[in-house]
């Protein structure tokens, strides 16, 4: 018998949350990181990830995400952290813009409770928010933010709690299908498994086993603000946002939080410049079209690395070599708010073999051929 059921090769956001949901099944489950938890060099830190449901990427993200909203709700009872802070949220673009059409498309299809609002509707309830007269807002109430390095350390917790061994100085160097299962070498020695998930974020490429995978790593950057006054960004007056401009970029940002008085804002995607070649002087800039009062006062920044596919959906599934190896990776700059839900898919994989969640769009093998 092999000394673990499953090794988890990375404890960032997708193997903190997998190994929690494989632990508790009762499987014998060793997860590696040569990092400390909630380490800054990957993707999971910067204090807030946008949690939304009117998924402008997708419809058939809805489901996962409605699972994923439960599973917060009970990581964030059980763990007494305040984990997911419902701020509502806010999509603004021209009627014709990929986030304020998708956003819509996906609350009509659902059923999802949203309003359709007008540039003067957006001001006359979020001061702080003065978007041009022809861009609409799509309102979800239920949206928010989470805080990544505290659900990273909640999901570590409850994987410990439950019997997992973690540890935080050793990488997994290389994986080899062995009859039944893995073996897995790492760099203190080699262990025998039932199963590998491989979440090792921006360092995927190097773990694949020889699969090509059209993974690209790319850099972004998270800055913060400090408006002359926080109180119009503070939460309740301001929701998270999401700005889709006519020329190709896409911004988002947060209410201030945690008592810091500074405000969240960043590049998500721009066809004008590479994202992270955007100063903070060009951010504020930009952003006094719908934030006027948000100020150009830099207070910092941190970066933060994207790991895209071509399709920006995520590779979530059997890797070709075996059904006993996972992939959990390319989650294209929006993958933390499926950490609770598509860790749970990852354990019925590894325990069952099959999940009642539809991982379809995630197939790895959709790029080949
Ligand atoms: C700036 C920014 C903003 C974002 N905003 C949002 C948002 O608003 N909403 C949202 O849902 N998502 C958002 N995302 C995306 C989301 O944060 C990521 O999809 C998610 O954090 C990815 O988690 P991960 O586990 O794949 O990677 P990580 O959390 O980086 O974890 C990978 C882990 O693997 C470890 N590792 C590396 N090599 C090895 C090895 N050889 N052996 C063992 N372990 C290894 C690393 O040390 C690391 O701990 C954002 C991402 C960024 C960068």
């Amino acid at each position: 018998m092999p000394a673990y059921d499953v090794v988890v090769a990375g404890l960032g956001g997708y193997g903190s949350a997998t190994a929690a949901h494989l632990a508790r099944r009762g499987l014998r489950t060793l997860g590696l990181d040569p990092r400390p938890p909630a380490h800054t060099e990957g993707a999971s830190h910067g204090e807030t990830r946008i949690v939304r449901q009117a998924y402008f990427e997708g419809p058939t993200y809805v489901p996962l995400l409605t699972r994923a909203y439960e599973l917060w709700d009970e990581l964030t009872d059980e763990s007494g952290a305040p984990l997911l802070h419902r701020t509502g949220g806010i999509y603004l673009g021209l009627p014709r813009t990929r986030v304020f059409r998708g956003s819509l498309a996906s609350a009509e299809t659902w059923g999802l409770e949203h309003e359709v609002l007008s540039s003067d509707d957006v001001h006359a309830r979020f001061p702080a928010l003065r978007p041009p007269a022809d861009v609409m807002g799509l309102w979800e109430p239920h949206a928010g933010t989470v805080r990544p390095e505290s659900a990273v350390l909640a999901q570590l917790r409850r994987a410990a709690a439950a019997g997992a061994e973690l540890r935080h100085d050793e990488a997994v160097t290389g994986w080899a299908v062995d009859g039944d299962g893995v073996r897995v070498t790492t760099s203190r020695g080699s262990y025998d498994a039932g199963a590998l998930v491989l979440a090792p974020g921006r360092w995927t490429v190097e773990m694949l086993g020889g699969l090509d995978l059209p993974l690209v790593v790319e850099r972004r950057v998270q800055h913060w603000f400090a408006p002359p006054s926080v109180a119009p960004f503070l939460p309740g007056r301001l929701p998270v946002w999401i700005w889709d401009r006519a020329d190709g970029t896409s911004m988002y940002g947060a209410p201030s939080q945690g008592g810091t008085g500074d405000v969240k804002a960043a590049v998500h995607f721009s066809t004008l410049r590479p994202p992270d070649a955007w100063s903070a002087d060009e951010v504020a800039t930009t952003l006094a079209e719908v934030l006027p009062e948000l100020g150009s006062r830099h207070t910092r920044s941190a970066e933060c690395w994207y790991t895209l596919t071509p399709d920006e959906h995520f590779v979530v599934g059997a890797h070709p070599a075996s059904a006993r190896v996972l992939l959990a990776c390319g989650f294209s700059g929006h993958g933390f708010k499926f950490t609770p839900v598509l860790g749970e898919a990852l354990a019925d994989l590894v325990a069952d073999g099959t999940t009642r969640h539809d991982l379809a769009t995630f197939d790895p093998m959709r790029f080949a051929g």
